[in-house]
């Protein structure tokens, strides 16, 4: 299975398309694309809630599909594919998660505060940032760890899903850690609250490098 294997850029992105190099070749992208201009043409906002939530239902379906073609491609049969069930994983047992988890907690109550204060125009970008990486951190944090006890795919795709995701839970730190650093100087009132988050990072980056299975 391993041999045919190639993951799709979109697997482990960071869903920041507008800043993206693989959009050319990204199928999410372009599908996603032509949805809005579709709607557009049409003289309906895509961003509808009747309308979205119809664009969902029909993204299911392509994906649905789209599963059945790859796992044909690489010779899963899923009618026959064992119904045994899947156990199930407690990601709290990890460190990693636990981490990401309570990086997610304090960034989300620092935003929260931002928000209520007003956001200085300068620090907008970095705020966007801090933003988007602190759900995206611990989603893929939790994704990590739920792969452990997943025997479905072979050692070699395990191990390359695995770096995926690690790549894009580093991205999303340092990422995350430039626009803590670039609040700083506009947000000396915060200063404790940005050393923490920074801090957790550092801690969530030392346990990535030391051992992703660690248990606490
Ligand atoms: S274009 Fe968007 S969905 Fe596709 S790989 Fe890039 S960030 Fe991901």
């Amino acid at each position: 299975m391993s041999e045919k294997f190639k993951p799709p850029p979109f697997n482990y992105c960071d869903y920041r398309c507008d800043r993206c190099d693989e959009r050319e070749k990204c199928r999410v992208y372009k599908d996603d694309q032509e949805r809005l201009l579709d709607h557009y043409r049409k003289g309906e906002d895509p961003y509808d809630p009747e309308i979205f939530v119809n664009d969902l239902k029909e993204i299911f379906g392509k994906t649905k599909k789209m599963i059945r073609k790859m796992a044909q491609e690489q010779g899963i049969d899923l009618e026959t594919a064992s119904d045994e069930e899947v156990p199930e994983i407690n990601p709290e047992e990890y460190v990693i998660y636990r981490l990401a988890y309570q990086y997610f907690k304090e960034a989300n109550a620092f935003i929260k505060e931002l928000e209520n204060a007003g956001i200085p125009e300068n620090i907008k970008q970095d705020f966007d940032d801090v933003v988007w990486y602190h759900t995206l951190i611990a989603a893929k944090a939790g994704r990590l760890v739920s792969g452990f006890i997943d025997d479905f795919l072979d050692e070699e795709v395990t191990k390359l899903e695995e770096d995926g995701t690690i790549k894009v839970i580093r991205k999303g730190i340092d990422l995350s850690k430039i626009a803590l650093e670039n609040m700083l100087n506009d947000l000396p009132g915060h200063l404790y609250a940005i050393a923490d988050l920074l801090e957790i990072l550092k801690r969530t980056e030392k346990q990535l490098e030391a051992d992703i299975h660690q248990k606490v």
